[in-house]
């Protein structure tokens, strides 16, 4: 018998969102971007079910690439931190993974090779994480322009530090810099554009765009859900309640018996913590949901459990399903309980949560 306690993934839904990816990127191409396990969904079942749609897939990390070529599918994969080692430029050259390259010593590594993979350039516009800075770009490509390698040059990436906030001005000031860097290299392509940068309006995506979270339908937007951005919820985490019982005016439930009664409470016990990457920081008054109700959690989240005011669900019983997040409660709302954002909370679930595909 699987665990009762399960993320069922809808992956009609992932396809969907990513549908609505092309219809926002326009004429730019959409690479569907499925690193941290498919951002907790499982990379191999998200590949799979994405390998009709997507022309190219992207991960953080060759590992994860690996991943996709052992599902069986064909698909360049590009590799968006590069490369960690020189003999993993064999290995891309090998197997199509397209990497990043961002440093130095990745095109030292790729001068040295004796076949090359596609690969990109990342361009330093602002996020100043990776990357060339634009005034050292024509040294760069003038240097690889000497090499064999240089054919199999694909194009240049930058990515946005800012673009979940529409009001921020650095994304305008970053695709300028980006433009005006890459300008030159008119044939090669270009890629910006993580999910946020789908939803701003007259925004460029030049060549391929790179979407994730909103695959997911997590919400990219500071301030808007997934719900609100038209995306479909494709995780829906779900544990069954364990006890129910009556607690009285002034009992506290909990580590830190910091919940108190105000009145007798009708509450339940549900079969998940933070030991499943349930966030411990979501507390009282973070919504579930039970039999199509809304309800709310009370208390202190423990590593196997928690607990859930029913007042709202009175006929709730044992072996009910409350959802953490899905359909009914969208995961950026537990997110902002937490102080986190979706991206951590899909890629927390632990692995001793099953995923059920549908
Ligand atoms: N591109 C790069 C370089 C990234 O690091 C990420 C994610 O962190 C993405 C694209 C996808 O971003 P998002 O999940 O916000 O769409």
């Amino acid at each position: 018998m699987p665990r009762s306690t399960v993320a069922h993934v809808d992956l009609d839904a992932l396809r969907s969102n990513y549908r609505k990816a092309c219809t926002l990127a326009g004429s730019a191409n959409v690479m569907a971007v499925v690193k941290a396990d498919g951002y907790g969904h499982g990379i191999r079942e998200v590949a799979s079910a994405l390998a009709g749609e997507t022309p190219k897939f992207a991960v953080a990390c060759i590992e994860e690439a690996r991943a996709i070529r052992d599902t069986g599918l064909s698909q360049p994969v590009v590799l968006l931190q590069g490369i960690h080692t020189a003999s993993d430029i064999g290995e891309c050259a090998a197997n199509g993974f397209e990497p990043v390259l961002h440093s130095d010593q990745q095109l030292a590594w790729l001068e040295r090779a004796r076949s090359a993979p596609a690969f990109w350039l990342k361009v330093n516009s602002g996020m100043n994480r990776l990357g060339f800075f634009p005034e050292n770009l024509s040294d760069v490509v003038g240097r690889l322009s000497r090499l064999e390698a240089f054919s199999r040059f694909s194009g240049f990436v930058t990515h946005f530090a800012c673009a979940d906030d529409p009001q921020s001005p650095m994304t305008a000031q970053q695709t300028e810099r980006f433009k005006q860097a890459t300008l030159p290299w008119p044939g090669a392509m270009r890629s910006v554009g993580n999910s946020a940068a789908h939803f701003l309006p007259g925004q460029e995506l030049f060549d391929w765009s790179r979407p994730g979270i909103m695959l997911y339908g997590g919400s990219p937007m500071l301030g808007r859900t997934g719900l609100e951005l038209g995306l479909k919820p494709v995780m829906s985490l779900e544990a069954p309640l364990i006890t129910t019982r009556t607690v009285r005016a002034g009992d506290s439930v909990g580590y830190g018996a910091g919940w108190v009664a105000t009145r007798d409470t009708v509450m339940g016990m549900v079969a998940i913590g933070y030991g499943d990457g349930y966030p411990r920081h979501a507390g009282t008054g973070t919504p579930a949901a039970v039999n199509g109700r809304r309800i709310q959690l009370i208390g202190r989240v423990s590593m196997d459990m928690l607990a859930v005011d029913l007042t709202n669900a009175p006929e709730a019983k044992v072996g009910d399903r409350v959802e953490l997040w899905g359909n009914t409660v969208g995961v950026d709302e537990v997110a902002l309980c937490a102080g986190t954002i979706s991206y951590e909370l899909l890629t927390g679930i632990t692995a001793r949560v099953p995923r059920a595909y549908r």
